[in-house]
């Protein structure tokens, strides 16, 4: 531990810190650090580093020893530089007192200001100041942020929504106003203020029993003890939690000297961005207030005018900016901007203090944007020679992508809202639509242009035509690769699952969240980025990417560099189409089970309910020139790219009705008696379908079945070959798990493409390959590429059976997972490397021993998901496929897996 020097000084030119130190001092400190030795007015002060912290959490919330001293030196220190004394009555010096952790948790811990303070020294700084009303101004402030940050929060004291003591002594401040007359915080006088101080005092005295303290040095500990305790408050640790950041980091303090925008009409103070965060826009963006301190630009109580004139908004147009108002200081902090830039290299966010005239830096750090900030930003500070290519593709976050590709929900109204309930992100973007709680009623009314958000407990492909025309869906159970989830996901469709709040009773036509009831008809808004229900309806933000030149360049960078290709998974000719719009190579995974919904069930029925060969023939001959024909207009628009066709995977009863009523239509329409409909439908019932009769054990079953889709494909791409198109079809063997069950299928495909090429006299290039989805075909992947030309990793499969967890009912115990840190993430949304990586890592490693340039994908749902985008690189696999929407944030990600291994 760094010669027990709990205590960093920065200001006056020169800082012991610097931006390197960021774990030590926290993104404030080190930045501060930084500011002072590049030698911007920064006001002197100190930071108690992050290891206290720990030793704090460590040691029953005790100090170490040495750290009252440091302190105390470090307050000398800063005494020195300003002449004048922290607990001098004549000439007092006041502090204020943040938190600051490695990375910046806005809001989610405090801050206090004017610590120092006291009867004592009032008189003394009113002296100085000749400002008796700023005195008491910043006295007020104080009691509010002290009673509030030390004597509540710190203190573990839980009040009442509306009770908390800054609540109550905003309204004592509020009463004054209003028995005056005024309509702003200015509009107090001096007397007012003193007056309110003596009644604020009285009012903490009662709400928390103790006396407000009237000593510097007791404000001072309070202040960094209460920071302390905020790292582990409950806002915090959830923030924590949402953005996995560890508890271990903790955060440091820093304890500085005060400057003052509230001392009169010469003083202000504001926050500002070197860029525009909303657009990234290179201009300077930002809001300031005259005769204000800290977090009063932020809070919302006052209208902040804008920093320039390019700033202004439409609510601020009327009010002067600091520009205009006081060009001199306007063009110096200009002038620390450029520099900010320069230095860093990155847009950054800062805050400022004007105190009668003279300018203060009080805080720089990387600024927040959003994802099509982030986007353009990139790309002009690339091409304003400010950052290279690469760290430009590592500025935007692959997932920020997604608020190119979807509307979103308007940032602005969502702040405004409060979530009725959480769930699952299963589709991302932002979706506005009235409750229905049935696919029918979502495609009747949506057909007719009404806006619906579909609400089910769970939905199956009988729900599909109600799914598209909904704006959104919205279920109770299920997980990220539930049917939903897959759906929505595909068609970029906003989708929340898991929604474990929300309870459907379908008699009555209600749905509960928590304790609110809605019915039918009533408007929701979701954000399928974050999982949010909100009650109502939010505005919606649309973006149209194509347009977005700089998303267009960045993409085009990532292609220069990226080594994994990236594919689809699709399976209609309009799905392949807009995949190839955002830049798809092929296609990963076609499911067919997905081609035999509508018209065409019937012909799947019977052949379903077919006693015996003959009959599933007969009923396959159907089938065989529609499969044909989607396969057909598929191939056609991928054209020369590579077309990975999957053979039927799921279990027959999910072709099947339940429901007594469809199960007559059924019996009706295919000449059978409702009983024998009935008995066949309960034979095809199985304990666990997953683990049952599916994949290429149907195909083993019923050879028919791989027949007929065997042929299907090799009859297309014959007719493709005849008509000039070069097409590379790609047979794929679904639920292999032994050597024998894959060369039984690829005998038969094999078979039945000969028998095709020669009736045809075309030549037709196909593979045959094998999805790898069972942990056992990872351990014999050597024995199954003697015969598989592919391999093409199943990870939602995998993931469910290397860890035994159904990825339809994994929704239900997760959550308890990641509070209690048993998992620190969903495995069905990034991959789990620890566990069913080895097994990936292990099939590639055997495979491309018996078969050196096996051609080796992924096409679970992790092929869309940035961090195990970045593992299939690392794992030397060839390519990734994700949902159509995904394919822009897998190209992101597959360029930053290359960066990242340079470094
Ligand atoms: C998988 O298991 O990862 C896969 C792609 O197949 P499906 O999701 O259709 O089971
Ligand atoms: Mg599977």
């Amino acid at each position: 531990m760094n010669n027990n020097q709990y205590v960093y000084f920065f200001g006056d030119g020169k800082a012991e810190g610097s931006a390197q130190m960021k774990n030590l001092l926290g993104g404030k400190g080190a930045n501060l650090a930084e500011m002072s030795n590049i030698g911007f007015p920064v006001p002197p002060g100190f930071t108690v580093t992050t290891e206290v912290c720990t030793y704090y959490y460590q040691n029953q919330k005790k100090y170490p020893e040495v750290l009252k001293k440091q302190v105390e030196d470090g307050v000398q220190k800063v005494e020195s530089i300003l002449g004048s004394k922290f607990t001098d009555p004549e000439n007092p010096l006041l502090f204020s007192v943040r938190s600051g952790a490695r990375l910046s948790m806005p809001g989610m811990m405090e801050t206090v200001l004017n610590i120092g303070l006291t009867t004592k020294t009032i008189p003394g700084l009113i002296k100085k100041t000749n400002n008796e009303r700023f005195v008491y101004d910043s006295y007020r402030r104080l009691i509010s942020m002290y009673s509030d940050v030390v004597m509540e929060k710190a203190a573990g004291i839980e009040p009442e929504e509306g009770q908390g003591i800054r609540s109550q002594i905003e309204r004592l401040l509020e009463g004054v106003k209003e028995r005056r007359g005024y309509t702003n915080d200015t509009d107090l006088t001096a007397e007012d203020l003193k007056e309110l101080t003596e009644n604020m005092k009285i009012k903490v005295k009662d709400v928390l029993g103790k006396e407000f303290p009237d000593d510097p040095y007791g404000q001072l500990w309070g202040g960094i003890s209460a920071v302390f305790q905020s790292w582990n408050g409950k806002r915090a640790v959830s923030y924590r939690r949402i953005e996995g950041i560890p508890g271990e980091w903790g955060t440091a303090v820093n304890v500085q000297a005060m400057v003052f925008g509230n001392t009169g009409e010469k003083s202000a103070t504001g926050v500002a961005f070197t860029r525009d965060p909303g657009t990234g826009q290179n201009y300077f963006y930002g809001e300031w207030l005259i005769n204000a301190q800290g977090e009063d630009v932020v809070a919302g109580i006052r209208t902040p005018y804008a920093v320039n004139l390019k700033s202004k908004q439409d609510n601020n147009r009327q009010f002067p900016s600091l520009e205009e108002l006081f060009p001199k200081t306007y063009i110096e902090l200009e002038g620390y901007r450029n520099k900010l830039e320069e230095h860093y290299r990155d847009m950054q966010d800062i805050e400022f203090t004007v105190e009668e005239g003279k300018l203060w830096m009080l805080q720089t750090r990387v600024g927040k944007r959003n994802g099509i900030a982030a986007t353009r930003m990139a790309v002009e500070m690339q091409k304003e020679g400010l950052i290279s290519k690469e760290e430009a593709l590592s500025r935007v976050k692959p997932d920020q992508l997604d608020e190119l590709l979807h509307p979103m929900v308007d940032p602005k109204a969502e702040t405004v809202n409060h979530p009725i309930a959480k769930g699952l992100p299963a589709g991302p973007g932002g979706a506005v639509g009235k409750i229905v709680f049935t696919a029918d009623m979502a495609e009747e009314l949506g057909t007719k242009g009404e806006k619906v958000v579909l609400v089910r407990d769970e939905t199956s492909p009988e729900d599909v035509h109600g799914m598209k025309p909904a704006q959104a869906i919205l279920t109770s159970k299920g997980g990220m690769t539930s049917h939903a989830a897959l759906v929505a996901r595909g068609w970029g469709k906003c989708c929340i699952v898991g929604c474990g709040d929300l309870s459907i009773d379908m008699a009555n036509k209600t749905a509960c969240f928590g304790d609110k009831i809605y019915k039918e008809g009533d408007w929701i808004s979701l954000n399928g980025t974050k999982g949010l229900i909100y009650e109502g309806q939010i505005p919606l933000v649309t973006i149209d990417p194509e347009r977005n030149e700089y998303y267009k360049e960045i993409l085009s960078w990532a292609d220069e560099i990226r080594k994994l290709k990236v594919r689809t998974n699709a399976d209609t000719p309009s799905d392949s189409a807009a995949a190839i719009s955002f830049g798809a190579e092929g296609i990963g995974l076609c499911r067919t089970e997905h081609m035999f919904f509508g018209d065409r069930i019937w012909a799947m029925r019977e052949m379903i309910m077919a006693e015996d060969i003959e009959g599933r023939k007969k009923a396959l001959a159907k089938l065989l020139p529609m499969q044909r024909q989607d396969f057909y207009d598929i191939l056609k628009v991928m054209q020369h790219r590579p077309v990975t066709i999957r053979l039927l995977d799921p279990p027959l009863h999910e072709f099947v009705p339940n429901e007594p009523e469809s199960q007559k239509e059924m019996a009706e329409r295919l000449g059978m008696s409702v009983e024998a409909v009935k008995q066949k439908v309960e034979s095809l019932h199985e304990f666990n379908p997953m683990l049952g009769h599916r994949g290429c054990r149907l195909g083993v079953t019923y050879p028919e079945i791989t027949e007929m889709q065997a042929r299907a494909i090799i009859e297309a791409a014959a007719q493709c070959a005849v008509e000039g198109i070069e097409v590379n079809p790609e047979i794929m063997i679904p639920l292999t798990g032994t050597k024998t069950e894959f060369d039984n299928q690829k005998e038969v495909v094999d078979r039945v493409a000969k028998e095709v090429i020669a009736e045809k006299g075309v030549n037709v290039n196909y593979l045959v390959g094998t999805m790898i989805e069972i942990p056992r075909a990872t351990l014999v992947a050597d024995k199954i590429a003697e015969k598989a030309e592919f391999f093409s990793y199943g990870t939602n499969d995998l993931t469910q059976m290397t860890f035994g967890y159904s990825r339809d009912d994994a929704g239900k115990f997760l959550y308890d997972y990641y509070e209690n840190k048993i998992l620190p993430s969903d495995p069905f949304q990034t991959i789990d490397q620890e566990g069913v990586g080895q097994l990936i890592i292990m099939g590639v490693e055997k495979g491309r021993k018996t078969r050196p340039n096996l051609k080796i994908g992924i096409c679970g749902e992790h092929g869309g998901d940035p961090e195990s985008v970045k593992f299939c690189h690392r794992t030397g696999l060839d390519y990734v496929s994700c949902s159509p929407f995904r394919v822009p944030i897998a190209r992101l990600a597959a360029a930053q897996a290359v960066i990242e291994e340079s470094k």
